[in-house]
């Protein structure tokens, strides 16, 4: 006998599992979630939450991203500056519509972010939270799926809801997904006291400096004086070029004349630590019998920009309209699961396909360097960027080639 039975078991109490689980809440269905660790924990990221995770946290409930707005430990984010490999650089809004009271983006560490998620989890008596419980193994019963816990706790579940991050165990051994080095990145971040020039409306800071290209080095403000500075790169491109990227990080702190100078007062608080983005560049299959995978456990990351609270949490919305559909039809086959994948994909593939060709971009400095100079002196350009962050119709024009053909001869 299993120590526990439920409907749905949610591996990953991070934002996509606190989100699975929430959505389940709201629509009055109970499950259980198991974390390895014990909250509030920290998780290595850029810490930039997106218009997207606003959007999602407004299906929950309206009066959450006001919430945010509020919290000290949250900081307003406006936009984002691009410095091109010329060392040029392009300020865009995340919105051209002045008036927004609430910031479309927020900055917060996710050690607070997560911990403000999992307070929400924990005041909805649908959710029962394990912390501490790290799974270990799978098996299959007639009846659904049983995950055993390190401490040999067992868990029955007619639907497994897998949202345990970028090196899911369910992934490769359940789903049978590999990671794929042209569709993974590597990713470090450090943080840091007193960087010198950060933006007064806290616009983040992407610089594609010409030493480190394909990747990225950024800056990323964060409350209390505080900045998020990391690189990331494809791991393909790290491996051909042979890149350790910790060395490369730290030499463009050291070596790089515009960066240098930002941090000569600079203090650096903690470790540099390094984590896995599986990129959402190619369609995998998402689900089988008794089970969905969420979040980085789903390789959902935006290969251009590296986002992935958003789509995990998007990811968790939709996992937990398919259960309620499961329940109600008490089917959890593989073919009425796939429903998860169509809907899924549909919301997200566009933008997910247009980042990918985006990702591209950055193989030709020089169009970057001209899309930054030509955007520096016309406003229908600057605009047309800026719209692109609230309409993905207008990034679709990134795609086609006449976008560039105008922009150099007109
Ligand atoms: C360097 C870097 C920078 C990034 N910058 C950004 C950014 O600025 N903005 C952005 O939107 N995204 C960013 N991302 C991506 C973002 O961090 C992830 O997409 C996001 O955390 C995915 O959420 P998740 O819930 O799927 O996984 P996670 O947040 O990783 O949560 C997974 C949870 O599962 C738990 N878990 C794992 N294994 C088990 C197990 N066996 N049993 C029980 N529990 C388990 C973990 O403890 C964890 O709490 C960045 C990523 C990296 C690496």
């Amino acid at each position: 006998m299993p120590d526990f039975e439920t409907d749905i078991l949610i591996i990953g109490a991070g934002p996509a599992g606190a989100g699975a689980a929430l959505f389940l809440a709201k629509m009055g269905i109970s499950s259980f979630i198991v974390d390895r660790s014990t909250f509030p924990r920290d998780k290595v990221c850029g810490d930039a939450l997106s218009g997207k995770v606003v959007e999602v946290l407004n299906k929950l409930d309206k009066g959450w991203a006001a919430e945010l707005n509020q919290n000290e430990k949250m900081m307003d984010s406006w936009g984002v500056t691009f410095v091109a490999p010329n060392g040029k650089s392009l300020r865009v809004p995340f919105s051209t519509k002045k008036e927004k009271k609430t910031a479309p983006g927020f900055i917060s560490k996710r050690i607070d972010f997560d911990y403000w998620l999992i307070e929400k989890v924990k005041s909805q008596k649908q959710i029962t939270l394990f912390e501490a419980t790290e799974i270990r193994n799978y098996s299959r019963t007639n009846l659904g799926i049983i995950a055993t816990a390190k401490d040999g706790k067992t868990f029955s579940a007619k639907m497994v809801i897998a949202a345990d991050g970028a090196y899911s165990s369910f992934t490769k051994d359940i789903a049978g997904l590999k990671t794929e080095p042209q569709h993974n990145c590597f990713g470090l971040r450090s943080y840091f006291k007193n960087v010198r020039g950060l933006d007064e409306e806290n616009f983040i800071e992407l610089h594609f400096l010409k030493e480190m290209l394909p990747g990225y080095f950024w800056i990323f403000p964060l409350p209390g004086g505080y900045a998020n500075v990391g690189v990331g790169m494809r791991a393909d491109k790290m491996n051909n070029k042979k890149i350790n990227l910790k060395k490369a990080f730290e030499s463009v702190l050291q070596s790089n004349p515009a960066i240098r100078e930002r941090f000569a007062g600079a203090e650096q608080m903690g470790e540099v630590k390094l984590h896995g983005l599986p990129l959402g560049s190619k369609k995998r299959k998402l689900s089988g019998d008794n089970y969905m995978l969420c979040g980085d456990a789903a390789l959902l990351i935006d290969p251009f920009t590296g986002e992935g609270i958003g789509n995990a949490m998007m990811s968790g919305m939709y996992a937990a309209s398919q259960a309620v559909l499961c329940l109600q039809h008490n089917n959890f086959t593989a073919a009425f699961i796939h429903n998860y994948d169509r809907e899924l994909y549909k919301r997200l593939w566009p933008e997910l396909q247009l980042s990918y060709r985006m990702q591209q971009l950055v193989n030709f400095p020089s169009l970057f360097n001209i899309v930054v100079n030509k955007a520096n002196t016309n406003k229908m350009l600057r605009e047309t960027i800026s719209c692109m962050f609230e309409d993905i119709d207008m990034r679709a024009r990134l795609k086609s080639p006449s976008f560039y053909f105008k922009l150099l001869f007109q």
